[in-house]
């Protein structure tokens, strides 16, 4: 398209009211309407990537297909879209920073004295017209991270206003706020938006929507309310009441044509799509089977940032969560979780038997000492026990660990990561990490992104892909260490997935055990609701066999 589209997807009242599937939902229904659509986030923190801070503190790490560790939010616009999202589409106050003044020190601005403003909001918007040129999208949906009023992400703001002066009939802006029911007065409450809608026009920005995150639907009144008083026409102002899947999300909005209203804000014409392409239609069919569904299957997840409650939880394993969702669903099962701490089984034993209770086990991916012992415990009682395991990365490494200790009869076998010469490393570091590791080089280091993967015919891997080559994402330091292979394999370990570049141990199997696969990558990245990761099927099926 000659005129790319720019939307923006700002915040307002307070964080985590659904800005990421807003903007996620509104590049479906566009794509919906045959336009090519790409999705950007801005993230306000200093952090140059997501990849050094704790979960617990910004929940789960995505990474790309390119080896950028991101902002949860990208994996959401990739299981809306169906599209990868590359490094480009992400960035950071931090790396927006780091590139201007890396710039300024190889005379790039030739001499100019370099601001703030209009230097840090040009490197916003020409991140965000590099995000379009590498899609060929014809229209960007681009997410503000924050709240408006915030100092933190003023300037992506900026930015954003600079691209409407510059091209008025190409640029939207679409405010997500909350509208709270306070219990003391049991209505719904709309100034706190008002509040918002003048933060924002402090910036120079007039909001062409409003999508009203609340309980329940926002009435008449208060939509002619907010209308009047915030300079918005009566039908851009989009009530979006609370639903159990995100997934019927973009259906919310389109009850009130949010695709069309938008398109002609943007002076555009809808296309035609076909059935087959539609894919509103095929997540709202989704949606209605995902209702109808009533049995359920039980999965353990084995794991350590378990100290601030369950909303933290969720967000820290949110595409762990999200691939099991996807499989048990094409199972036609729901999935319920159970949240164990691992510390707890280092405390007493004797709880180990509450996996009984689970039709399956998963240890996602972690990092460091503490938990190990109990995780190392849990895989020993699945393997004895038969329960269905799946290890995600340092759920395949402590996988290799106990099957070394226990089965191999190496008792001194360990992970360098929590001891630094133990008598037999099984997962090891290669020299070139080692490098990294002693100059404290860790942010963007790991070995990240897509890599490809051979697979072992006639083993569970093999089967449940239904081919041979594939390509999986990864984020870890450490790796199989290949020495090991030969008394591990005596031991029962298949190998069944190898990077024939490198020669990596890439997926691990157990023989005799109806389901005991790991992976050194993250298969969760790549699972999607209408299209469900084989791992996390094979897996479903396996636990879902085990219940009955
Ligand atoms: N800590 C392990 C490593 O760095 C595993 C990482 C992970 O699970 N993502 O190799």
């Amino acid at each position: 398209m000659k005129n790319p589209k720019y939307i923006f997807v700002v915040g307002g009242v307070m964080s985590s009211v659904g800005k990421g599937v807003t903007n996620s939902s509104i590049g479906l229904l566009l794509q919906a309407r045959g336009y090519k659509v790409t999705a950007v986030k801005a993230d306000a923190y200093i952090n140059v990537d997501a990849g050094t801070m704790n979960p617990t503190e910004h929940g789960e790490v995505f990474v790309t297909e390119d080896g950028d560790e991101t902002d949860q939010d990208i994996g959401n616009y990739e299981r809306f879209l169906d599209e990868n999202i590359y490094s480009v589409n992400y960035m950071t106050t931090g790396r927006v920073y780091l590139d201007v003044i890396n710039r300024e020190r190889n005379l790039e601005y030739k001499g100019k004295c370099v601001e703030v403003v209009p230097h840090i909001p040009e490197n916003i918007i020409k991140r965000i017209k590099d995000a379009q040129k590498k899609s060929q999208a014809d229209i960007v949906v681009i997410e503000i991270g924050g709240t408006v009023g915030e100092y933190q992400n003023i300037l992506f703001l900026e930015a954003a206003r600079m691209m409407k002066i510059k091209h008025p009939n190409d640029v939207a802006f679409v405010l997500v706020s909350f509208l709270p029911v306070p219990s003391t007065v049991g209505e719904m409450k709309t100034k706190p938006t008002q509040h918002a809608v003048r933060l924002l026009n402090e910036t120079g920005i007039q909001p062409d929507f409003i999508v009203c995150r609340a309980e329940s639907v926002l009435d008449k009144k208060r939509r002619h309310k907010l209308a009047l008083f915030c300079s918005v026409p009566g039908d851009h102002v989009i009530p979006a009441p609370d639903v159990t899947h995100i997934y019927a999300v973009p259906a919310i909005l389109e009850k009130e044509q949010l695709s069309s209203k938008l398109l002609q804000v943007l002076k555009l014409r809808p296309k035609k799509v076909t059935l087959s392409k539609n894919r509103f239609l095929q997540m709202n069919k989704l949606v209605q089977t995902i209702q109808t569904v009533k049995k359920t299957v039980t999965i353990g997840i084995v794991g350590k940032y378990f100290n601030t409650g369950d909303f933290v939880l969720a967000d820290s394993y949110l595409s762990v969560i999200e691939a099991l969702k996807h499989a048990a669903w094409h199972q036609r099962h729901q999935v319920k979780l159970i949240w164990i701490d691992s510390e707890e089984y280092e405390k007493d034993k004797r709880r180990l038997s509450e996996l009984k209770k689970t039709d399956g086990v998963l240890i996602p991916g972690g990092f460091g000492k503490r938990g190990v012992a109990g995780k190392i415990m849990a895989i020993e009682y699945v393997r004895e026990h038969q329960i269905p395991y799946f290890g995600l990365c340092y759920g395949m490494q402590l996988a290799a660990v106990e099957i070394a200790r226990h089965l191999a009869k190496l008792p001194g076998a360990n992970t360098v990561e929590i001891e630094e010469h133990p008598e037999h490393p099984i997962i090891f570091v290669n020299p070139h990490q080692q490098k990294n590791i002693a100059q404290k080089h860790y942010g963007g280091t790991m070995r990240l992104g897509a890599y490809d993967c051979k697979l072992v015919n006639n083993t569970k891997a093999r089967k449940a892909y239904g081919k041979q080559l594939i390509k999986e994402r990864h984020r870890h330091r450490y790796e199989f260490n290949n020495a090991y292979l030969a008394p591990l394999a005596k031991a029962g370990l298949i190998v069944s997935g190898i990077n024939p570049q490198q020669n990596l141990v890439e997926i691990m199997e157990l023989k005799n055990h109806p389901w005991f696969v790991g992976t050194q990558f993250h298969p969760e990245f790549l699972s999607r609701p209408l299209n469900p990761h084989p791992l996390f099927i094979g897996f479903l099926k396996a636990a879902i066999k085990h219940k009955n």
